[in-house]
Formats: C-alpha cells, sequence, structure tokens
C-alpha cells in the first residue's frame, strides 16, 4: 500500500467505500491525514467497520475545514445530477478528488520522474494495459498494474525510479484527476459512451483528452475524429508523443498496421516491427490498434525488435476477450463473453472466420442490427437467453439459426455442427452482443461457464 505522506496533518472526507475508497481511506491514514469515511450502503459501511476505519455520517456533518473530498469514480460527479456529497463539498468549496489523483500528488512529492503509464480509450483499455505491462516485463523491469482494470492503484507500492506503474484509468477517474500527469499517456479511441454519467459527447471527449494533456509523452491513436484533432492540439503544442493508426497508413510518423503488420514510421520511411499474424491473443484490427499503441508507450525501448516481437507473441491476452480455449480436433473454441454489446460482438465477427456463433442474453438497445453485414462470416447462430425471437427475426433469412435456450446446450449444438463441417477450420465463438443478467450475474460468469464446458469437450474424444 501507498501510503499518502503529502496529506499528512490534512483532514480528508472519503465517500463510496468499495474496494478502491477502502484503500483511499487507509492510505490517507497511512500517511497522517485524519480521515472521516462515509456510504450510503449500509453493508459497505459495515465492511469499512470491519477494518477499522473511522465512519463519520457526512450527511450531517458540516464539510467546512476539511481540506479534500476523495469520492468513489462509481458517484456521480456531474449527471445525471451531483450526488448529495458532491453538492454538499462544493458549497463548502472542498476539492473533490479521486484515488488516481492521490498518487498522482504522493508521486510528484516522492518520486516525480518515476516511470508511470496510464491508459485510457472508450475501448481496448484493459487488454492495451496489461500488453504494456507484459512488455516492459519482458524488458526485465519491475511492473505493477492497477487502476481501473482491477488492483487499486493505492494499493500497489509507493512510486519509484525503479517500478513501472501501468494504470488503466476509466473516463470516471480521469474527472476526479485534476492534474493526471503520467509519464506516458495512452488514448485509444473515443466513440459515445457513458453520455448518462457525463452529459455531452463533448464533456465526455473533453475529459479522456485531460489523460494525455499533461503527460510527458503522449500516445495517441488517431483512428477517430476526437483522437484526430486531440493529436493535432499537441502537436500544436509541440509535445513530445507518437501517434498511432490502423487505418492511416501513410502517417509520417508514428506506428501503424499494415495488414498483419505493425509498422513504425520514420519520416514517411517504414520499419517492419512485428507480424501479429499468428499470435492468437492479438487478433484483428483493434487488437492491432492496441498493440500499436502499447509498443509506442515503450518509447526507444520499441527499436528492440526482438524483445518486442518476443514480449508481443507471449502476451497471454485477458480472459474472456477473444480468449483461445482450445482446440478438439479441427474445432477452435473462442470465448468473448466480455461482447455485452454489439460494436465489441463486431470486433469478434471481423476477427475471424467460418464462424459457429453462439449469441444473446439480455439484448441491449438496437440488438444485433448494426452486424447484418458480417452475417456472411457466420456458418450458423445459436441463439441463447432472452433476446432469442428478436435476434431469430434480425437474422431472418440470412443465416441458418437454432433455439437452445441455455449456454450448454449452445455448446453442445455448436460443436456437434463445426465438428461436421466441410471446412478445415471451423470455430465455434462465444460472442453474445448481449448483456448476461438474464442468465449469468456477469459476463464473467457466462463467460468461466462456457470454458468449463469446452473444457470438458476437449477431455472427450473428438468426433472421430
Ligand atoms: P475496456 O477495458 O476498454 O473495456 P478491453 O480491453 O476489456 O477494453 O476490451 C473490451 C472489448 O472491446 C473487446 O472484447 C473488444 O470487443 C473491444 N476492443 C478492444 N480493443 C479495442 C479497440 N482498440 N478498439 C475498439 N474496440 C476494442
Amino acid at each position: 500500500m501507498i501510503k499518502l505522506t503529502s496529506f499528512a496533518g490534512k483532514k480528508v472526507a472519503v465517500f463510496g467505500l468499495g474496494a478502491s475508497g477502502r484503500v483511499s481511506a487507509e492510505a490517507l491514514i497511512a500517511g497522517g491525514a485524519a480521515v472521516a469515511a462515509w456510504d450510503d450502503q449500509p453493508a459497505s459501511r459495515d465492511k469499512a467497520a470491519a477494518q477499522g476505519l473511522p465512519l463519520v455520517d457526512l450527511s450531517v456533518t458540516d464539510l467546512k475545514g476539511f481540506d479534500s473530498l476523495v469520492l468513489a469514480p462509481g458517484v456521480p460527479l456531474t449527471h445525471p445530477q451531483p450526488h448529495w456529497i458532491v453538492s454538499k463539498a462544493r458549497e463548502a468549496g472542498v476539492e473533490i478528488i479521486g484515488d488516481i489523483e492521490l498518487f498522482c500528488r504522493e508521486r510528484r512529492a516522492i518520486a516525480p520522474k518515476s516511470p508511470f503509464v496510464a491508459i485510457t480509450g472508450t475501448n481496448g483499455k484493459s487488454t492495451t494495459t496489461a500488453l504494456i505491462a507484459h512488455l516492459f516485463a519482458t524488458f526485465g523491469y519491475r511492473v505493477e498494474i492497477g487502476g481501473n482494470i482491477g488492483t487499486p492503484i493505492l494499493s500497489l507500492s509507493p512510486p519509484a525510479p525503479e517500478i513501472v506503474h501501468v494504470i488503466e484509468c476509466s473516463s470516471f477517474q480521469i474527472d476526479l484527476a485534476p492534474t493526471l500527469d503520467p509519464w506516458v499517456g495512452v488514448l485509444l479511441n473515443v466513440t459515445p459512451d457513458h453520455l448518462d454519467r457525463h452529459g455531452t459527447m463533448q464533456n465526455y471527449a473533453a475529459i479522456k483528452e485531460r489523460l494525455v494533456a499533461r503527460a510527458d509523452v503522449a500516445v495517441v491513436a488517431i483512428d477517430d475524429a476526437v483522437t484526430l484533432a486531440v493529436a493535432e492540439r499537441l502537436r500544436e503544442r509541440r509535445k513530445p508523443g507518437t501517434s498511432v493508426s490502423v487505418t492511416r497508413p501513410q502517417i509520417e510518423d508514428g506506428i501503424i498496421l499494415d495488414g498483419t503488420r505493425l509498422v513504425r514510421r520514420v519520416q514517411g520511411r517504414s520499419l517492419t516491427i512485428a507480424d501479429l499474424a499468428g499470435i492468437p491473443s492479438l487478433r484483428g484490427t483493434h487488437n492491432g490498434q492496441n498493440a500499436a499503441a502499447a509498443v509506442a508507450a515503450l518509447g526507444t525501448h520499441g527499436f528492440h525488435l526482438d524483445l518486442v516481437t518476443k514480449g508481443l507473441e507471449t502476451f497471454p491476452g485477458l480472459p474472456h476477450r477473444l480468449e483461445e480455449i482450445g482446440h478438439r480436433g479441427k474445432v477452435l473454441f473462442i470465448n468473448d463473453s466480455k461482447a455485452t454489446n454489439a460494436d465489441a460482438a463486431e470486433k469478434a465477427l471481423l476477427s475471424l472466420d467460418d464462424i459457429y456463433w453462439i449469441v444473446g442474453g439480455r439484448a441491449k438497445e438496437g440488438g444485433i442490427v448494426p452486424l447484418r453485414p458480417l452475417f456472411s462470416k457466420v456458418v450458423k447462430a445459436y441463439l441463447v437467453g432472452e433476446a432469442s425471437d428478436l435476434f431469430a427475426s434480425t437474422i431472418g433469412d440470412a443465416i441458418p439459426y437454432e433455439f437452445c435456450g441455455t449456454l450448454d446446450v449452445a455448446v453442445d449444438r455448436a460443436t456437434h455442427d463445426a465438428e461436421r463441417a466441410a471446412t478445415d477450420a471451423p470455430i465455434v465463438l462465444l460472442s453474445p452482443a448481449c448483456a448476461s443478467f438474464d442468465q449469468f450475474p456477469d459476463f464473467e460468469k457466462r463467460g468461466d461457464r462456457f470454458r468449463e464446458l469446452v473444457v470438458a469437450k476437449l477431455a472427450e474424444q473428438p468426433m472421430a
């Protein structure tokens, strides 16, 4: 855990006592701050009390005299409307910050030059965070990974010159980090998301931009209109950095994806870095963007092509994102349970061929209508969950489909059909394009069940 020595003697309110809030309170107390912790939920308060954290009912406490309010990222700051604790802090003139801001202030106080890589984007954050950590580890660095990807940042080791902190940042976390100043900032893409919490696209984009605006080095993938404009503004300010693109192979300088090859462009000349073909964890153009950004984040290390290639080739990938489970005979099984909407499932369909597609769950708005142009990649669809009737009507007679009800039945049916395919490399793919909540508590449990069913199948003999 990081002792927040820079807050010694300060009076701090901590609101929202989930995992990161509780660690923030502990880190502040360990650093010498006086903390008043609170949460709307009695269950969260009980957990905090069991840990010995000092609970104070902030709803009946005057916040004047507090130096800061540390807010959990899940608590509404601006939209749909500010939470009561936010309004109360504003009225009392108390600054509102989050755990990433606490880390940044401590880093500036104790190890301002320490390697701190921060990653954001609408999609691909976790994959890119994990890949950057893996690449630095390949180069022999001690690496610590945290933030939105799971481990609260303040439960990591304190910033130090010999440790690379690789931190995934959500827009909510950036919104609570007014002086976020990483060593390397990585911005992957910005498309409409979480607008219920950020109000407008303009506000959401401005928050994402903050992650690279104060970085020593900015890595920006320039494949959408928002990030392109961000890169342009950084260039005007002569901010050091690297542009990355999977759609603009002709950029003068930066890292691009040319087919499956990662290529460095230097003053218009091309130097191949590595070929991503055959790296199962980095399938698809979207992962090309993640890989290009990750290599750019390595800075000059990125010129050591043998180590970069070794790092890319040994990247295990993350569970539930185009995760290869294994082969039974010629059939490959892939778990993409994280695809909880059509946009994410689109990436899977684009990245694969000869697909026996397990799809369904609780449908999102628009269902799978946007995927119609990709139905030709699917041999047959296996429909599960609440969305079955809706998806059957979207598919119509474009491709064969079967009502399976549950994941268990779908895995059986898809395996049966794929094993009898006339083609060489059929793929049974779970990419639901739906939330899981009709049949599973979350996408992880759904993907875990798929993996369990497939592993059982792999233990059986394939069809002769
Ligand atoms: P995040 O942490 O931002 O949610 P993940 O790395 O967990 O991102 O990937 C989640 C899903 O987003 C993937 O399953 C894939 O469908 C999609 N995705 C991943 N990387 C990208 C990218 N660079 N651009 C667009 N979509 C992506």
